[in-house]
C-alpha cells in the first residue's frame, strides 16, 4: 500500500510541521533558561548573546525533532565536532571544534553548555565583529539564506533585549471592512498557470498594511505580479510577503527591523504590468508565507494563522 503510505507520510510531515514548526513559541520560563545560557556563554567568549540565540532559533527550525530535555537546539555535524582531516584542514580545526563548556573535562556534542561555548570559540576565532560572525557562519552552514537569518534574527533579539518573541498582529486593523477566504493552492486569475501562493484580504485602497511579526524587511519594490511589494522574514525561518500595495509607509526601508502592528505600507491594485500598473483587479492585500528549512523554501497556506491572529488582535 505504497499510496497510503505515501499520504500518511504526508499528513505526518504536515502535522509535525504545523504543531513542531509554528508553535514553536516557547513558554516564559523557557524562554528565561535559554536567556541564561546564552549571556553567560556570552560572558565568557566574548560573543554577543543575540548571536548565540540567532543560532540557536535558526537551528531550532531545521531540526524535525530537538533534543528531548535539552535547552538550546543546535546539532552539530559530528566531523565538525571531533574534527576530521577530510572536512575541515588541520590548520583550521586541528581536533574539532567540541570542547567542554560546563567543566565535567567531557565535550559533549548534547550538552547545551559544551555546545554553545563551543560555538563561541569557533566563532570567535574568526573575531568578534559583525563581519567576523558573518564569515564564521558562511564558513559552517555555506549557505548566504541561512545567514542572512542568522543575522537579522540577532538584530530583533538585540532590539528587543528578548528572545521571548509571541506576540502576533493580523495584518489589517479590524475596525475597517475586509473579507477573506481560504484560496491557498487554487488556479489564479491572472499569472498563467502558478497556483495561488496565499490569501487575499479584500479591502478598500489605503486601508493600512501591518506586520504579523517580529522580524527583518528582506526585500521593498516593484515586481511584475506582486506590484510594490514587501517581504519581511521572522525568527522562525518564515518569510511574509504583502503584495499590490498602493504604498509604502514613508520611513521603512530594507534591513528595518519591524515587530508586530507596525504599518508598512496600505492596501491597492498594483501589479501586472510595468511599475505604477494598478487597478486591473480590485484593491486587496495579497498574503504570503513561505517556510525555509535550510535547504529549501517553500509555500504554505496562511489562511488558519490570518484566522487566529485576527483572534488575537485587540
Ligand atoms: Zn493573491
Amino acid at each position: 500500500m505504497k499510496g497510503t503510505a505515501l499520504v500518511t507520510g504526508i499528513l505526518i510531515a504536515a502535522l509535525s510541521f504545523s504543531t513542531g514548526t509554528i508553535h514553536a513559541a516557547p513558554d516564559e520560563k523557557e524562554s528565561q533558561e535559554r536567556m541564561a545560557l546564552y549571556k553567560k556563554t556570552s560572558a565568557v567568549t566574548d560573543i554577543p548573546w543575540e548571536y548565540l540565540a540567532a543560532v540557536d532559533q535558526y537551528e531550532r527550525q531545521v531540526h524535525d525533532d530537538p533534543d528531548e530535555g535539552r535547552v538550546t537546539a543546535i546539532e552539530f555535524d559530528p566531523v565538525f565536532w571531533s574534527g576530521s582531516s577530510d572536512a575541515f584542514p588541520s590548520a583550521v580545526s586541528p581536533n574539532g571544534w567540541g570542547s567542554d563548556g560546563n567543566g565535567d573535562e567531557k565535550a559533549d556534542i548534547h550538552n547545551d553548555e559544551d555546545v554553545l561555548w563551543s560555538l563561541g570559540r569557533y566563532i570567535k576565532s574568526f573575531g568578534t565583529t559583525e563581519d567576523d560572525i558573518k564569515i564564521a557562519l558562511f564558513q559552517y552552514y555555506k549557505r548566504d539564506l541561512t545567514v542572512q537569518t542568522i543575522m537579522h534574527s540577532a538584530e530583533v533579539f538585540r532590539k528587543f533585549k528578548t528572545v521571548h518573541l509571541t506576540n502576533r498582529d493580523f495584518p489589517l486593523p479590524k475596525q475597517y471592512n475586509y473579507s477573506y477566504r481560504s484560496t491557498w493552492g487554487d488556479a489564479r486569475g491572472f499569472g498563467g498557470r502558478r497556483i495561488h501562493e496565499g490569501t487575499d484580504i479584500f479591502a478598500g485602497y489605503g486601508v493600512p498594511v501591518k506586520s504579523t511579526t517580529y522580524g527583518v524587511v528582506e526585500m521593498k519594490g516593484w515586481n511584475t505580479y506582486g506590484g510594490w511589494r514587501i517581504g519581511i522574514r521572522d525568527i522562525y525561518n518564515i518569510y511574509h510577503y504583502y503584495a499590490h500595495l498602493q504604498n509604502f509607509s514613508k520611513e521603512i526601508k530594507v534591513g528595518d527591523v519591524v515587530q508586530p502592528g507596525d504599518v508598512i505600507g496600505a492596501v491597492g491594485a498594483s501589479g501586472y504590468g510595468p511599475p505604477g500598473t494598478s487597478g486591473k483587479f480590485p484593491p486587496h492585500l495579497h498574503y504570503g508565507m513561505y517556510q525555509d528549512n535550510g535547504k529549501n523554501e517553500w509555500s504554505f497556506d496562511p489562511y488558519p494563522f490570518l484566522r487566529r491572529w485576527e483572534r488575537m488582535a485587540e
